[in-house]
């Protein structure tokens, strides 16, 4: 997409998500009959993610030429995803020890919504979801992680066969460009829907008053999130500055569009495409890109790492528990674990939380305490979990290929 394009997508995208706010806020629950158009632009999106990331991830890796250079891309980007994911819920840590979110706070709890179960979420699940027997059933159920897993594998297998590979190689292009194309279709549609995804969310929690008397019951907490996660965004675009050598601000203008459909639909597979669209447009490196945003949609979860750690820690304070520093230790610890198990899901790391609670000897009930504003925080993760996405992206690329 040209510039002008993208700039005039942006600011109608921004209308569309303010509209969405202010109509969500006055009619609440009857903006639910909007709500239909926001599914169809989430959908559209998530038509597109499986044969996206299967061409991405093939014409990624096979574009490197040489299976060697795989080596220096994933150490690269696994050094990457390692060390903001660290410093994402260190931030946590120090917001929640700062903030004291949890002191004070009135137990019972909110036991409506049921409480999740620790279910696959130890280090050998992790490992083990990295494959699946059927890949086709794993595309058929959006598992993008055995997907992605399957596909390095495959190019890495494709550019070893010289000439019998280049066809299947320059089949997977055409699929790729064919996917971004109707990615920068689906893009105009998208201020629609962000309108009727904020609209129609906002409605269904009970419209503006409601959503002000959820935040100010849980005021401090999300202060800490929030203030957390805007640190965490100045970090991120530190590192973009000094690191992938760019000016933060023409980044974001490319990526403006992907980041508000992160806020909208609080999913950071869906929005995928967009990503990949907003990263491409800016000119990062074509192979970094696309091997980098796909496997960094499923396991690079900045905002989900840091959410978890001020949650735990709020949950501790509520409970009247003190965590010394060795236990914050273990937080820091398994809440990345827990951020890499999120699939990039809504509220999917409300699930993995457990895995922290678990481990620092935590009630699992103590969930029903964020459950009442976690909608609104997830959105506001999510769109940190796409900008860190987006960063890495820059950064692998100036790595791999320096300017
Ligand atoms: N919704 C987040 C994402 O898709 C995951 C989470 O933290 O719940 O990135």
């Amino acid at each position: 997409m040209n510039f002008a394009g993208e700039k005039t997508l942006l600011w109608l995208m921004l209308f569309g998500i303010v509209a969405g706010g202010v109509s969500g806020y006055l009619w609440g629950d009857a903006m639910q009959s909007v709500a239909w158009l926001g599914e169809l632009f989430l959908t559209s999106l998530k038509m597109l993610i499986v044969p996206l990331v299967a061409a991405s991830v093939i014409t990624g890796v096979a574009g490197l030429g040489d299976v060697r250079k795989l080596g220096r891309l994933g150490a690269y980007s696994v050094a990457y995803y390692a060390c903001t994911t660290f410093i994402a819920v260190s931030t946590g840590l120090l917001m929640a020890n700062l903030w004291q979110p949890g002191v004070g706070v009135n137990l019972p709890l909110d036991l409506s919504a049921p409480t999740p179960k620790a279910g696959d979420v130890g280090l050998s699940d992790l490992i083990l979801s990295l494959v699946h027997p059927n890949i086709i059933g794993a595309a058929a159920e959006m598992k993008l992680l055995p997907i992605i897993v399957f596909c390095i594998f495959f190019a890495a297998a494709l550019s070893t066969l010289a000439e019998q590979g280049k066809p299947v190689i320059r089949f997977f292009e055409g699929l790729n460009e064919a996917m971004m194309t109707m990615v920068e279709w689906i893009m105009w549609f998208a201020p629609i829907g962000v309108f009727a995804l904020i609209a129609s969310k906002l409605g269904s929690a009970g419209g503006g008053e409601a959503f002000f008397n959820q935040l100010a019951g849980l005021a401090k907490y999300a202060a800490a999130v929030i203030s957390g996660l805007l640190t965490h965004a100045v970090v991120l675009s530190l590192i973009l500055l000094l690191l992938a050598r760019r000016s933060v601000m023409e980044y974001l203008s490319h990526m403006g569009s992907a980041l508000m459909t992160a806020f909208s639909t609080a999913s950071s597979s869906a929005t995928l495409p967009m990503t990949l669209e907003g990263v491409k447009n800016a000119g990062v490196d074509n192979n970094a890109r696309r091997f980098v945003l796909p496997l960094g949609a499923t396991i690079n979860m900045d905002g989900t790492a840091l959410y978890e750690a001020v949650a735990v820690l709020f949950i501790a304070q509520a409970y009247g528990i003190e965590l010394g520093f060795g236990q914050q230790m273990v937080v820091l610890l398994t809440a990345t674990m827990a951020a890499i198990g999120a699939a990039g899901i809504p509220e999917a790391g409300l699930v993995t939380m457990v895995i922290v609670l678990e481990a620092v000897g935590l009630p699992l009930e103590g969930i029903g305490l964020i459950l009442a504003i976690d909608w609104f925080l997830d959105r506001c993760r999510t769109t940190i979990n796409v900008y860190g996405d987006a960063v890495g992206a820059a950064v692998v690329g100036r790595l791999v290929t320096p300017k």
